[in-house]
């Protein structure tokens, strides 16, 4: 699943490549949109929003219609030289835009689909206060965070409607620089506005090219470069030393919030101790 900061890097390197220019070609290969011809749009822009990327395009007699994707657990978009060869299967296209200096194609896309720009908020409405935001809103996010003071803070921060951007890596890492088990209900976390800072700073932080170390290991040296894995202090790190305490890093799982889904998290037992009543 990717992090706020991979759409934000994939919304960058597509509005490079799209940003005013007109399409010469699409090929949407999904059945809804299957007939849908947008040569002849310009496109506007290419933003990202939490995990969603929205490309705003025009028509001649300006009518305006939004893109919306969503890369899911597999989805990519890549950007090639007109006609250049895809460095993934032909098959798993769902999305193939085409200018005169460049072709974006949308690889396994978990969500595609064209709506009225005027309508976006019909598919990204729902979406809490963006972390990579340009309109970033700390006091909205907590609000919504201590509105349901019940659920396990590891739960509420996936949860894209209370702030859109966290993936599973940054709530782990979140998790541990702020010292909170990810079990632990939202109501034990005191200061919630310094874990959002601490996410907000690492997404940040990886907002060029490749996600790398985000920290520094408490001898100042980066943490991939001790560990042999890019830079995380638990995720995925189970049974390897806490790099602040030297105990074993631990695994598990962590239901969502509707129960259907459980995602791993990683934690320190010793930085991190489990809330009263579990393990
Ligand atoms: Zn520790």
């Amino acid at each position: 699943m990717p992090e706020g900061d991979s759409v934000w890097r994939a919304a960058a390197q597509l509005h490079a490549a799209l940003a005013g220019h007109q399409l010469t070609a699409s090929d949407f290969r999904v059945p809804r949109f299957a007939t849908l011809k947008l040569a002849g749009w310009t496109v506007d822009e290419v933003v990202p929003r939490g995990k969603h990327l929205l490309m705003r395009l025009r028509s001649p007699a300006e009518e305006r219609l939004t893109i919306h994707s969503h890369l899911k657990m597999e989805g990519a978009w890549q950007v090639y030289p007109p006609g250049g060869r895809w460095r993934k299967p032909g098959f798993t296209a769902r999305c193939v835009l085409r200018t005169a200096t460049a072709d974006a194609v949308g690889f396994s896309l978990g969500i595609l689909e064209v709506v009225r720009t005027a309508d976006e908020d019909s598919v990204v409405g729902h979406l809490g206060p963006d972390l990579l935001g340009p309109d970033w809103d700390m006091e909205e996010a907590e609000r919504r965070l201590r509105a349901a003071p019940e659920v396990p803070i590891g739960v509420a921060l996936l949860d894209q409607r209370n702030l859109a951007g966290i993936g599973n890596i940054y709530r782990c890492e979140a998790c541990f620089l702020s010292g909170i088990h990810p079990a632990a209900p939202v109501s034990d976390v005191t200061d919630l506005p310094a874990m959002m800072a601490t996410a907000k700073q690492l997404l940040e932080a990886n907002l060029g090219p490749g996600r790398r170390t985000t920290v520094l290991n408490p001898r100042g040296m980066p943490v991939g470069r001790m560990a042999g894995r890019p830079g995380y202090w638990v995720y995925r790190r189970e049974h390897q030393p806490c790099l602040k305490c030297g105990t074993p890093i631990r695994h598990g799982v962590l239901a969502t919030q509707a129960g259907t889904e459980e995602r791993d998290i990683y934690w320190c037992p010793s930085c991190q101790p489990p809330p009263a009543g579990t393990d």
